[in-house]
Formats: structure tokens, sequence, C-alpha cells
């Protein structure tokens, strides 16, 4: 018996099976994942295997093998790692021009940590209906650096509905990690696509507590017209991975594209003759701020981390 992990607490799961109904299971207390550092084993988005128990009760035997995966460091055992969800088709992040604005250096930094997680990347714009003739043209020159790398941009408006036909084709049929700053409107987005849908995509509720640990999990939820979408509480953006400072390239696709074309085979693009990366930016042709921003996380600069931010809000 086969399914897939739609929720977890941590001691129990909920597990939908294929072509039938989601049954409860618990993690049989010798399955361990080999060779990792997780503190969690399963996580949401996991496909497994199940064996029925004792009255309807069933126990997850085996974890399929993941495509992808996204883990946040835990914070008391450094070296640990918590699986936040498993096996995401694609990763939404919504921004906004203003009310509040989205950063810049938050966006690359997210598109990279996509990069590396391998699951690919847009860019929803909401608020549409409140930008002036100034946030149409910074909106304008942040579509043209992020298609220009390669990434989807998607305009909407959750209150006034502009554009949401189209996101409902492109979350159809897909399990979708929503993410973005508090206040760009994810639980209004949740809510006007399908109704009752209340994502809780905000900081970790005050009823927690500060200073209390509180471990927090995924969860998917499933969309009426096809596809899931994945709430992460308390964790706004993703962990970013440890990138290796010859990697980061790697993650911002116009300028891997462009490295072809420097006289080194490493060049890092940064002060380098015949480098084609700074050809390209002292010509235009790619957005300065992505160039910049590359260097920033070339540089290990901390910037918007989104990670570094849930925690110091979150635990
Ligand atoms: P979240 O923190 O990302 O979940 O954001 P919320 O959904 O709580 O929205 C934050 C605020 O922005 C609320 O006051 C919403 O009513 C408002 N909001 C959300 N979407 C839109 C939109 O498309 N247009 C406008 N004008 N306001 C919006
Ligand atoms: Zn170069």
């Amino acid at each position: 018996m086969t399914g897939r992990v739609i929720k977890s607490t941590g001691s129990w799961y909920r597990v939908q099976l294929h072509d039938g109904p989601s049954v409860d299971a618990r993690l049989r207390g010798s399955m361990r994942l080999q060779g990792s550092r997780a503190t969690n084993p399963v996580a949401v988005g996991d496909f497994v295997e199940l064996e029925p128990e004792s009255e309807g009760r069933y126990a997850i035997s085996n974890v399929l093998e993941r495509k992808n995966h996204l883990i946040r460091r835990s914070v008391n055992l450094s070296k640990k790692t918590q699986v936040i969800a498993a096996n995401i088709d694609q990763a939404i992040l919504i921004c906004t021009i203003a009310e509040p604005k989205t950063l810049l250096g938050f966006m690359d930094r997210f598109l990279a940590s996509a990069e590396a997680y391998g699951i690919p990347a847009l860019l929803v714009f909401n608020k549409m209906d409140v930008y002036g003739p100034s946030e149409m043209e910074e909106l304008s020159y942040r579509e043209a650096a992020y298609q220009r790398a390669g990434y989807p941009c998607m305009r909407i408006s959750a209150v006034s509905g502009e554009g949401l036909d189209a996101l409902r084709a492109v979350l159809k049929d897909k399990v979708t990690l929503f993410s973005g700053h508090s206040g760009v409107g994810k639980s209004t987005l949740a809510n006007a696509l399908q109704s009752g849908l209340d994502l809780r995509t905000g900081e970790i509720s005050s009823a927690h507590g500060q200073g209390q640990h509180t471990t927090t999990f995924a969860e998917m939820h499933p969309l009426d017209f096809g596809g899931y979408l994945i709430d992460t509480p308390g964790i706004r953006g993703f962990g970013l991975v440890n990138m290796e400072k010859d990697q980061v390239s790697h993650y911002f696709p116009e300028i891997f594209a462009l490295s072809e074309g420097c006289k080194y085979h490493n060049c890092t693009h940064v002060d380098e003759p015949q480098c084609a990366v700074i050809h390209a930016y002292e010509q235009h042709q790619i957005a300065p701020s992505r160039y910049e921003n590359y260097v920033h996380m070339l540089n290990g600069d901390e910037g918007d981390d989104p990670y570094r931010h849930s925690e110091s809000k979150g635990e």
C-alpha cells in the first residue's frame, strides 16, 4: 500500500492513499533514513509505503526516494536538520511592490535557494489594484530582470481577482510551496483561490509564547481544482542551503549561462579579466540588482536571508 503524506504532527501522519481515502499512520519505531541528519525521517509530500496494523491503523514502513526536499537547520542541535517538505513541484514567491515592498535581495536569495533545492520557482506580484505609475515602473524593471533570468512572472490581485484564473491554471495538479513576507497577501490569496482555505503562513502565533520551543510542520492543502498548496507556518522563506562559493553562480541562471564566455573556467565574475558576466553587466545586458546580489551572496553577506529572518522571529 502506498500513499502520500499530506500532514505531519511529528508523532503521526495523515497519508492520502492513491485513489483512496486518507488514513492516519505512525512511524515504525525502527525506521530511520539512512545517512540522514534529519530529525524527522518522514515529511509532508513524501511518498510512503504503509503496512496495516491492528484495527484500521497503519504504520509507515518505507519512504520512497525524493525528487527534492526543503530543509531547515534545527535550532538546538546545530548539525541536525528538519525536513520541511518533499517532492515539491514548484515554489511561488508572492511579492509586492508596495504595502509592503518586497526587497530585491530577498527575492534573489529565495530564487537562488530554490535553484539549489532543485525546485522550479515563479514570481507572483500581488496587489496590482494599488499600484500607481512609480510602482508600475518598478514592477516592469523586476519583470524584465526575472524573465531574463528565466523565471515566469504573473500579475494578480487577491482583492480584485485579476490574474487568478491564470494562477489557478499554474497551480492545477501541482504541489506548490507558497512563500512570501508577512503582509504580501498569502492568506487572502489562498482564500480567494479556494474559499475556506485558511493558510497559517504568517508568524508563529503568539499563543505559543516566545522563547518556548515550538516545532512547526508544513501541511499540504488540497485544492478543489486539483493540486496542493504547501503551507509552512512560521517559516516565511526557506532556509538557505550552505552554498559553496564556486556554486553560487550556478544558482543565478542568467549569470551561469554567460559564464561560458569567461576567459577562466573558474571565474567568479568579480574582478577577473575578460569576464563575460562583468561585460554583460557593464553593457546593461543583465539586471544590475541581480549581479549585485550575486556578489553579495558570494561575499557571504547575510542580507535579508529568509532563513535567519524566520529564526529570529520564530524560536
Ligand atoms: P499574509 O501575511 O501574506 O498572509 O497577508 P494577508 O493575506 O494577511 O494580507 C495582508 C493585508 O494585505 C491584508 O490587509 C489584506 O487585506 C491585504 N491584501 C491582500 N491581498 C491584497 C490585494 O491584492 N490588494 C490589496 N489592496 N490588498 C491586499
Ligand atoms: Zn566571469
